[in-house]
């Protein structure tokens, strides 16, 4: 049994439970969780099929994106994933999917106001869209660190798919699921052609504040950490 078993059989059980629920599609998206006081995380490997995944075909890297532990290629968001890490100490776990609803939000460029209170308090003010950047190059590496400084847990990749976050993985899956029950109400809310009603500005604050509180916890090692 190495170091990293632990969050290597947690990274392949959630791909799978994604699979399952329709958030992951064949070799779409990429999930990674931070090894607990180690500048190192495990992530999925490049292109290979979640069912047939094994905790052995996980990649654990360094934040200099050594690897420290897998034998086949990690995933090519591997330099986002550890540019969030370095940008976001409350992060330790991510998740970039391909879903639909949240998807389809970013080809119309519709990034999702504050719509319910669960959102506001899980995901952040907003989910906004971070602009077009080809997969896998620094560019994209570099957008996504200027735009999740904001502190939400949740954002959209133009013409890509969805970035969500958690302070742990549960609650990462968490957040994966908030996400893609938003952007569906506020799609079909959208196709209404009628105004759309946010919560009020004190209400989303509210939430927002309750969310920050659990991210100074998770920055100062007050808050329990991890897969489970
Ligand atoms: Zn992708």
């Amino acid at each position: 049994m190495g170091t990293f078993d632990s969050a290597c059989e947690l990274i392949v059980e959630t791909a799978q439970k994604l699979v399952a629920r329709g958030y992951l599609m064949a070799t779409g998206g990429n999930l990674s969780l931070r090894i607990e006081g180690q500048d190192a995380f495990a992530i999925t490997p490049s292109n290979y099929d979640y069912m047939k995944m094994t905790p052995e075909d996980v990649c654990v890297l360094d934040g200099d994106l050594h690897l420290l532990a897998g034998t086949r290629p990690p995933s090519v968001e591997t330099g986002m994933h550890a540019a969030i890490y370095r940008t976001r100490r409350d992060v330790h776990a991510v998740i970039h999917t391909h879903q639909v609803y949240t998807s389809a939000l970013t080809l119309i460029r519709a990034p999702i106001p504050a719509l319910f209170d669960e959102q506001a308090r899980f995901l952040g003010r907003g989910v906004a869209i971070i602009p077009y950047a080809p997969s896998g190059t620094a560019m994209l590496a570099n957008t996504v660190a200027r735009h999740v400084r904001d502190h939400n847990n949740a954002y959209m990749m133009q013409n890509h798919g969805a970035l969500v976050f958690g302070h742990d993985m549960q609650r990462a899956i968490h957040n994966v699921e908030v996400l893609e029950k938003c952007a569906l109400a506020y799609l079909l809310a959208l196709t209404s052609g009628r105004k759309v009603s946010r919560i009020p500005l004190a209400a989303r604050e509210v939430a927002f504040a309750k969310l920050r509180r659990d991210q100074a916890k998770i920055e100062k090692g007050d808050l329990k950490t991890g897969g489970e």
